[in-house]
């Protein structure tokens, strides 16, 4: 159980999600920082009254100064201002910025040791060998926050040297089963309407669209370090299961809960321990039939891109990474079609020269190029 934290990414889902938890636990909330919503975020200040807050667009940090002038709190702007506030005095740090802005402030925070509640996918995509090489040299604890990957977490508790393979489970998103000629007029409006999990504009698409499941293969594989032949993705419509393992003498644990993101960013903080929480049970008696099957790769062509830039290894999964930033932008911003999300990813991961071991340097020019080739088709 943490006492101190920081919460970069904090006017966002997860963010307030984590902010309710912190409180209701009794956590000091030291450090806050978002990228532009002042409003809520001055809401959040005289709430949770931080000693440091950092807005990363400095026009909405200038007004936040003027906001709250009455209060002693100190407020950064830019990348700085995330990194400070992912260094201040606090135990851990969730990170739930979204997208690869988040990598250097998680670096940071684990050169300090801190206890880091990664709820930032992109972070362990773009970087993962190099993020876990620094966790594992400064003894800094990574506890992830995504659902699955929590769900592994727990699995695996105790019992690492005896995992066989992992089975991380996917709803499937709202368009399962439809064919690329069935999603071309998809909106942006259908597209954010998942049926299980209510999330922030990004990650719902991602979720649509499977990249999600890519991305959180991705994840997998660092955290737990594993091969992508060691994880196999199964489609469970009903997120009751929220991932499981697969242990050398063939036992399967499975961790199952009712689909709230409270409880994997409760869970990230009272870890080893636990608590009590406000979440509705699981009624075995009410619950009905679970299902699973495979994924189609005809159908979720974005998965399939995600497994093959796993497998390629390199800059290949930051390239692909700041693809799908860009084209969701793009698509949310109603300029590019729904098929179109797949299409400039593909183009720009085909683009983007490999390298092999690649440095934070690498990774970035790589990441930099992808937006532009994901940006000019
Ligand atoms: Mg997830």
């Amino acid at each position: 159980m943490i006492h101190s934290v920081s919460v970069l990414g904090s006017t966002g889902s997860i963010g307030r999600q984590s902010l309710a938890a912190a409180e209701r636990l009794g956590i000091r909330v030291e450090a806050l920082a978002a990228q532009r919503s002042v409003g809520l975020l001055e809401e959040q200040i005289r709430r949770f009254r931080p000693s440091y807050a950092a807005v990363y667009d400095p026009a909405a940090a200038a007004a936040l100064r003027v906001a709250v002038a009455d209060l002693p709190v100190e407020i950064g702007e830019g990348l700085e201002g995330l990194r400070r506030a992912a260094t201040v005095g606090c135990e851990a740090v969730v990170t739930a910025v979204s997208g690869a802005v988040g990598l250097r402030p998680t670096l940071d925070a684990i050169a300090e040791k801190k206890r880091i509640c990664l709820a930032n996918k992109e972070t362990l995509v773009c970087a993962g060998s190099i993020v876990m090489e620094a966790a594992a040299r400064h003894g800094a604890q990574i506890v992830p926050v995504d659902s699955e990957h929590s769900a592994i977490f727990q699995c695996l508790e105790g019992r690492r040297e005896q995992l066989k393979k992992i089975l991380l489970t996917g709803s499937g998103g709202p368009f399962r089963g439809w064919s690329r000629a069935e999603t071309a007029a998809v909106t942006p409006e259908q597209a954010v309407r998942h049926p299980n999990w209510h999330m922030g504009a990004k990650i719902s698409v991602d979720s649509a669209t499977m990249m999600n499941k890519g991305l959180e293969f991705i994840e997998a594989m660092h955290l737990f370090g594993v091969s992508p032949d060691d994880i196999q993705v199964v489609i469970h419509p009903q997120s009751v299961i929220h991932s499981m393992v697969e242990l050398i003498d063939g036992t399967v644990l499975a961790q199952l809960a009712v689909p709230d993101m409270g409880l994997p960013i409760q869970y990230a903080m009272t870890w080893p321990e636990r608590a009590d929480s406000p979440y509705e049970r699981l009624d075995f008696w009410k619950m009905g039939d679970m299902h699973f099957e495979a994924p189609d790769p005809e159908k979720t062509p974005c998965l399939a891109l995600a497994m093959d830039c796993a497998r390629r290894g390199g800059v290949a999964p930051a390239a692909m990474s700041a693809a799908n930033e860009t084209a969701v932008a793009l698509f949310l911003a109603g300029r590019i079609g729904y098929n179109d999300i797949y299409d400039r990813v593909a183009g720009a991961v085909d683009r983007v020269p490999a390298v092999a071991d690649p440095t934070l340097e690498d990774i970035l020019a790589a990441d930099g190029l992808a937006r532009a080739y994901a940006a000019e088709q």
